[in-house]
Formats: C-alpha cells, structure tokens, sequence
C-alpha cells in the first residue's frame, strides 16, 4: 500500500523528517507514536501534500505509483485520506455543501459518475448516525463552533464517505472523552478491510486498546527508531519516551 523510504522534509527551511522509513501493507493498521515535536503532524502533510512541507529526498510508493509527483487533490483522489490533528472552522460553508463537494469531486476526478441530492443525503444520513454526528452539526458551517470532539468525530465521518484506501489519523484521540473515543474507534474498526490500510497518529497508549494495531511505532527526532507489535504502546506507556528513544539512540 505504502513504502515510505529515506524521507527528508523541511518546514520553513528547518529540517523536520531525517530519514523516515516504513512500510505499509494492505489491511494493515500501523500506529506511529513519539514526544511532541517529533514530526508526526508532518509526516502526515508530507505524505498529503501539503504546500510548505518540503520533501528534500528520500522516495513515497503508494499503491506502486510515485505519490510525491501527484498534487495534494490527485493523492486524495487515489484514496489518501487525511485527518487533521486541528480540524479547520470553514464560515459560509456547510459541512453537508462541503461533504458533497469533497465526495463528488474525488468521483470525477476518477472519473465516475456523481452521487445526485437523494443518493447522497441519504448515504451521508446512514453514515452520520453510526458516528453520532446530529443532523444539526450536518447542517452549521464546517467545524465551526464544534466542540473538540465533535470536529474529530467529524473527520471520522469524511473518512466513512470518501472511503480511502489509507486513510491517516492525525491524534484524532486528542480531545475526546471516553465515550467519543469509543464511537470514533468503532467508525475505524467498521471501516477496516483486506484492501484498506490505516495509520493512526497518536500521543497516548489509550486509542490502541480500542484500534488495536498490528504494528507500533515510535517517531523521534524525525525517524522511526522503534518498530513493534500492540505491546510496544504499552511499553511505552510504561517508561517513557525518553527512556526507549535514549536506549535507541
Ligand atoms: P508532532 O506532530 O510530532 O508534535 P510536528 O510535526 O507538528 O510534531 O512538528 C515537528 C517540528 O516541526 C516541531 O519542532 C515544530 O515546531 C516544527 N514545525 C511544524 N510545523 C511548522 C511550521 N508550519 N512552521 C515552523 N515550524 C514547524
Ligand atoms: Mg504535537
Ligand atoms: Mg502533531
């Protein structure tokens, strides 16, 4: 699905990612996990596209094709999917009018046929209410004065109807309480498929009891320096960043 190898990218002329390697098979569901600042947010932008983060050298398969020659649109039309970490507030703009657009959009650009107002609202209805997304949150303006966990859960809902074939996370936990954190795993473990991958960013052990992984990560200093198996995020929780990034060093 995803072979990342040897990734540099820059931020604002500082260099973030030193040397990135990983990869993902299909149906597989990896997490990464690291500090603060370790680069998480911009491993995700890099592998979306994202304008300002730099990829300086290093290469990106995606389904066998060069993902970093294709602009951020044609990567989502060949099934990447991103979820912010800091979902953005869109005044003036719907979220039904932006879930439509974002839906359609990436059939043509595929080159199918789009979902008219009947197929589509009832398609966005059905996918709402496993996410317990309201029909009000369905009708204000994007995210705009959604609570922290009502934007993830938001997300969660682009991802249920774009249907990606690796769909990212980016700390979609952060923000939400137990009972959010249940729905939002849920939509993910009722997404998970043999030809459809996961990469689920996160900070704290606690997602990965919920979306359990088949392997675990940790980013620091801009590489992976610790590959594993669910238990890693338990050790993890157990010592310390500091602790297994020092050892690897
Ligand atoms: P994480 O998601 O792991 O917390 P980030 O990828 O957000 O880390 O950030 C990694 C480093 O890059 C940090 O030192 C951060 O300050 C820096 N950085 C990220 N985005 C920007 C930006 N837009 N401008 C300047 N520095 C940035
Ligand atoms: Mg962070
Ligand atoms: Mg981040």
């Amino acid at each position: 699905m995803l072979e990342i190898k040897d990734l540099y990218a820059s931020v604002q002329g500082k260099e973030i990612l030193k040397g990135l390697s990983l990869k993902i098979g299909a149906g597989e569901v990896h997490a990464i996990m690291g500090p603060n600042g370790a680069g998480k947010s911009t491993t995700s932008y890099a592998l979306a596209g994202r304008e300002g983060y730099d990829v300086t050298s290093g290469s990106v398969t995606f389904k066998g094709e060069d993902l970093l020659a294709l602009k951020a649109e044609e990567r989502a039309a060949k099934g990447l999917f991103l979820a912010f970490q800091y979902p953005l507030e869109i005044p003036g703009v719907s979220n039904l009018t932006f879930l439509k657009t974002a839906v359609n959009s990436q059939a043509r650009l595929r080159g199918e046929a789009d979902l008219d107002a009947v197929q589509f609202l009832k398609f966005v209805r059905t996918t709402a209410k496993t996410l317990n997304v309201s029909e009000d949150m369905l009708k204000r303006p994007l995210n705009v004065g959604f609570s922290g966990g009502e934007k993830k859960r938001n997300e969660v809902l682009q991802m249920a109807m774009l249907k990606p074939s690796l769909a990212i996370l980016d700390e979609t936990d952060s923000g939400l309480d137990i009972d959010a954190l249940k729905v939002v795993a849920e939509g993910v473990n009722a997404l998970r498929a043999p030809d459809r991958s996961f990469l689920v960013i996160t900070h704290y052990q606690r997602l990965l009891d919920y979306i359990v992984p088949d392997f675990v990560h940790v980013l620091a200093g801009g590489r992976i320096v610790r590959s594993g198996d669910k238990s890693l995020a338990l050790l993890l929780e157990e010592q310390g960043y500091e602790a297994l990034t020092e050892k690897a060093a």
